[in-house]
């Protein structure tokens, strides 16, 4: 199943009072930017394909980007695009080099484009045969490309294979070579990614939704915004006109800025009512990356009150008459309306301790995150894909969807806090935050939010691609 990704009510376009006035200080801009906190990588090397040889990564985080080793602000092109090949000094002897890329159409299959290509059917028989295991050719689509290298010897009427490319996802690709012993050998390897940082500022006067629509902030951006201050800020009456945001966050492209997505959201600031929250995304050495307020105090708090996106609170914690059962009696957690399907969060880190049928409660998850706490789910469409009982879960990760299974009049999120077992008022719990970097660490921290702030408050850098699709 599909998480949805949806915008919370009061963020979608249509439940936004329109009270269109200028804004002011917008600034948009783009650059590159090295973490810092990452050993610079050197650009990558001068290899004439776009394939770089990798050891395959692990799916969820494409290791391999290419960040150039640029200076935040100094935005260069050139930074991560190797230098055309350098033409190979022909010899009379020499075989000669042919780089071509066949387009893949309806009905092609594989076999069918490298004899067209003039391989002879032996050969293309042979690179058939050794992607297996790597890549099934019938997941070949109509429309992609897939670059060949091929070798004239003189004399010869048939080109030979030197190599093979394609893009398999926005993060991997394939390359079939030929080795020295003369085999073919095919591995995924990693695409070059460029990494660009944009920022976003302005004043909101109609809703917050609206302005980071104007600068074009990402909806996954805004949602992750709205998710890191959810404690702190109650975005359906504490947002008013005047108040302000700003974010720096990071779009990811492919080499030749076919394909994009938005990355990780660096920075976060809202200022509501006088207050200003600010979140900084810092990874600290052997951990993972988390979001820190300016003094390097993690915002990561204990639990969290409401884990799901846009819900309205339909149920509180308490005594109340019963809206299948017909009598009163205790109501042991709180219920969020939300819509079939919509993701619910792990409140906080910890253990499934139960992930499964549950009686009235239907498809219930419980995890603990202490000794003391554990938090509980009920009524869920669906679990997450992989998630059972002992699996470790981290604040925010989707555990399943909302549903209305079990003893539920319509899908909403039956959500309880655990105290040594017993259920207490989920929101009742105080704000309570974590950790607080020290030594080392912080001083790492505050060099990148130096670099941060440079980008939010730098002009604004060239355009990063000159798009011509
Ligand atoms: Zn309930």
């Amino acid at each position: 199943m599909k998480p949805i990704l949806r915008l919370p009510p009061f963020l979608r376009p249509a439940t936004v009072p329109l009270i269109l006035t200028a804004f002011m200080g917008a600034v948009v801009g783009g650059a590159f930017l090295d973490r810092g906190l990452e050993p610079p990588r050197p650009a990558v090397s001068a290899l004439p394909t776009a394939a770089v040889a990798a050891p395959a990564p692990s799916p969820a985080k494409a290791a391999p980007i290419a960040r150039a080793p640029v200076s935040p602000g100094a935005f260069s092109l050139g930074a991560t695009t190797p230098p055309p090949p350098a033409p190979p000094a022909a010899s009379p002897s020499d075989p000669e080099r042919v780089v071509t890329a066949v387009k893949v159409g309806r009905g092609d299959t594989l076999f069918d484009l490298l004899d067209r290509a003039g391989l002879e059917r032996v050969e293309a028989h042979e690179v058939v045969t050794s992607l297996k295991g790597v890549f099934d050719p019938r997941r070949l689509q109509v429309g992609q490309v897939i670059d060949l290298e091929l070798e004239q010897r003189r004399g010869d009427d048939d080109p030979r294979l030197v190599s093979l490319a394609l893009n398999l996802d926005f993060a991997h690709g394939l390359r079939l070579a030929r080795a020295a012993d003369g085999r073919l050998a095919a591995a995924q390897t990693a695409r070059r990614l460029r990494t660009e940082a944009r920022a976003a500022a302005a004043r909101i006067d109609d809703s917050l939704y609206m302005a980071a629509r104007r600068h074009d902030v990402p909806d996954a951006t805004l949602l992750q915004v709205i998710k890191l201050f959810s404690y702190d800020v109650d975005f359906q009456r504490d947002i008013r006109p005047g108040d302000r945001f700003a974010v720096v966050y990071e779009a990811v492209a492919t080499a030749d800025g076919g394909e994009e997505r938005t990355g990780d959201l660096l920075y976060a600031a809202i200022e509501t009512q006088g207050r200003t929250f600010t979140a900084y995304r810092f990874q600290p050495e052997g951990g993972a990356a988390d979001y820190y307020d300016e003094g390097g105090r993690s915002l990561r708090k204990w639990l969290m009150r409401t884990p799901v996106d846009g819900a309205r609170l339909s149920s509180g914690f308490g005594r109340r008459k019963h809206p299948i059962l017909g009598y009163t009696r205790m109501h042991k957690g709180v219920d969020f309306a939300a819509p079939s399907g919509t993701p619910i969060y792990a409140a906080g880190d910890g253990t499934v301790v139960y992930a499964g049928r549950k009686g009235g409660y239907g498809n219930y998850v419980q995890i603990r995150h202490s000794a003391e706490y554990g938090t509980a789910y009920g009524h869920m469409r669906g679990f997450a894909k992989g998630l059972k009982k002992g699996r470790r879960v981290r604040q925010g990760e989707v555990i399943g969807y909302v549903g209305t299974t079990g003893r539920s009049t319509g899908p909403h999120l039956h959500y309880e806090v655990l105290k040594d077992g017993t259920p207490i008022n989920p929101l009742s719990l105080k704000p309570q935050t974590l950790a607080k970097l020290e030594g080392g660490t912080l001083e790492r921290f505050r060099a990148q939010v130096a670099k941060v702030k440079a980008l939010r408050d730098g002009p604004p850098p060239p355009q990063f691609a000159q798009r011509t699709d």
